[in-house]
């Protein structure tokens, strides 16, 4: 992996890591799917400027792509009815996940 790229995963991980960290949400304990995400979200800050949302689609415009910079514009809905952001990044602190219910 190239040096910036480990770096902008760091980034990633701190930003997710602090988020949580202030917000009442927690990360999905699937931690693999958590790198995962990290992952993505770093590429999209090299490929395309910001940590843009991995699992929702650029519409080039910036004001309406900056609604989905990670935590995103609709995280909050999405963890209010679902337990889980549409990445599944970001749970609620009473999340289960499907396989252990
Ligand atoms: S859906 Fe989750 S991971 Fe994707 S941008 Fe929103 S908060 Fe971040």
């Amino acid at each position: 992996m190239d040096d910036r790229l480990e770096k902008l995963e760091a980034d990633a991980r701190k930003l997710v890591e602090d988020y949580v960290a202030t917000s009442p949400y927690e990360l999905n304990p699937n931690s693999k799917h958590v790198d995962k995400i990290i992952k993505s979200l770093a590429k999209k800050k090299r490929n395309k400027g910001f940590f843009y949302c991995p699992c929702r689609m650029l519409s080039d415009d910036k004001e309406t792509d900056a609604k989905i910079i990670c935590p995103c514009e609709y995280h909050k809905e999405e963890i209010e009815k679902d337990g889980i952001c549409s990445c599944d990044l970001f749970v609620s602190s009473d999340y289960k996940p499907a396989s252990a219910v």
